[in-house]
């Protein structure tokens, strides 16, 4: 195979700072060169002035639902969803069913996507066994199998047990793991529905206070701080919890977090007429959260964006909003609706976004080369994300290669495309109505 040479984007690489107009070199499914001027000899050369290239981002919090319901997802379906949204590499969550709490079934897992060729998998084991929360999963013997598991979650239900919440941190610290935790207090947002407030009263729906997260925020900054152990705080909603957050930095306690593309850029407000694109959980919270989520993405406080893709089947998410499923599918317009809300906007620093989607989500879940994260230098893998920033078009929910429709982002004109998702040296992700001609002829999978 001939090399290519993507000549003359803009290179923004976070691993090493790096941010300049510059060729990129890819031989054998790695980076050959990276410099200016560099020779078009005997190499196939993709013209990007103009674009963006970046490494492949790494989405921290998916739900695939491989093994269980893969009428909803499959693993093949949701890592081409992956690759289109510029994600080489993604953390999967362990509510399957049955739930990936042993070795076995995340290394089944890993060995499978490894198969497609799509984007690298690094699934979450639970924290529990059978995510019962009664008692420790078998997170050793994860951390030791092929699949290298580093972060550990119940992810969907907290664990409200605090004495088993903290062995739970007391193990992980032992061998330098990660708990992810999903803050919510059940006794406080039991029925729950939307938000607690305005719009609750109006629509009539039962509320989930902004104190259902806050409290487990509390706890778990808490339990970590008096542990020792990494504490990561997943889809984080609330003003408060990011004011705790923060206190939590300035003390020294090892936590990070993250926050949601649809918590940073939608409110309570955009509910409407009962429609349950918008029931997800955490609820969409108040416009003063949201701001708060923003200006926390922007200083540094979330270390993070993670979609927390959560397909669920058109049957079940069209029933009435008391029995509707939560959640939403995310990572094929991440990054536009992200790039158009927050850096068109003038919010957000195109880099710091890119950060928030590779280094960010690397270190909070203790990811390193050679897993993610080589950057765009000599020598590294070649996994890469080729953006164009100034392409406007309509996000098309039916067109997602993702079985997941429940977008709430369907039918919105952004700014931002994907053009071209490359891992390990190969396009596993092409937009054909680039209008560019293919760099390497290869049949891509994209469908629509
Ligand atoms: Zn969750």
């Amino acid at each position: 195979m001939a090399e290519l040479l993507i000549r003359g984007a803009r290179v923004i690489d976070p691993f090493q700072n790096l941010d300049g107009v510059l060729d990129v070199a890819i031989s054998r499914g790695r980076v050959s060169e990276v410099g200016r001027g560099l020779s078009t000899e005997s190499r196939e050369v993709l013209e990007a002035e103009g674009l963006v290239l970046a490494p492949g981002f790494l989405d921290m919090h998916v739900h695939l639902r491989d093994p269980g319901r893969e009428d909803e997802e499959t693993l093949e379906s949701g890592l081409k969803a992956a690759v289109r949204g510029g994600f080489t590499a993604v953390c999967c969550m362990p509510n399957t069913d049955p739930p990936l709490d042993n070795a076995a079934l995340v290394e089944d897992l890993v060995l499978r996507s490894r198969g497609l060729g799509l984007a690298d998998l690094f699934p979450v084991g639970c924290l529990t066994r059978g995510r019962e929360g009664k008692e420790l999963a078998e997170m050793g013997l994860m951390y030791a199998s092929a699949a290298r598991v580093r972060a550990f979650s119940d992810d969907g239900d907290a664990v409200a047990d605090s004495g088993l919440m903290r062995r739970a941190l007391q193990y992980v610290r032992k061998f330098g793991g990660v708990v992810i935790s999903h803050p919510e207090d059940v006794d406080l947002s039991r029925g729950g529905q939307v938000n607690e407030g305005r719009v609750s009263f109006t629509l009539g729906l039962r509320g989930i206070p902004a104190l259902a997260e806050e409290v487990m925020v509390a706890r778990d900054i808490l339990l970590a701080e008096e542990t020792g152990a990494r504490l990561h705080l997943t889809h984080l909603s609330t003003a408060g919890s990011v004011r705790l957050l923060r206190e939590a930095k300035e003390r020294g306690v090892r936590v990070t977090a993250d926050a949601t593309p649809h918590h940073l850029v939608l409110s309570e407000r955009d509910i409407r007429d009962y429609d349950t694109v918008y029931k997800v959980n955490p609820p969409l919270r108040t416009p003063e959260d949201v701001s708060e989520l923003r200006r926390a993405l922007a200083d540094g406080t979330l270390d993070a964006v993670a979609t927390d893709h959560a397909p669920h089947s058109p049957e079940e998410k069209e029933r009435e909003f008391d029995y509707a499923p939560f959640g939403m599918v995310g990572m094929e317009s991440a990054f536009p609706v992200l790039y158009t809300e927050l850096v068109e906007k003038g919010e957000l620093e195109l880099p710091v976004l890119i950060e928030r989607l590779t280094l960010g989500p690397a270190r909070a879940v203790g990811l390193e080369p050679p897993d993610y994260g080589e950057g765009i230098r000599a020598g590294a893998r070649a996994d890469l994300v080729l953006l164009d920033t100034a392409r406007e078009w309509v996000i098309d929910a039916h067109a997602f290669a993702s079985r997941g429709r429940n977008c709430p982002f369907h039918g919105w004109r952004v700014r931002g495309r994907v053009l071209m998702t490359i891992k390990g040296g190969k396009v596993v992700h092409y937009a054909t109505e680039w209008g560019r001609a293919h760099p390497r002829g290869e049949k891509v999978s994209e469908k629509a």
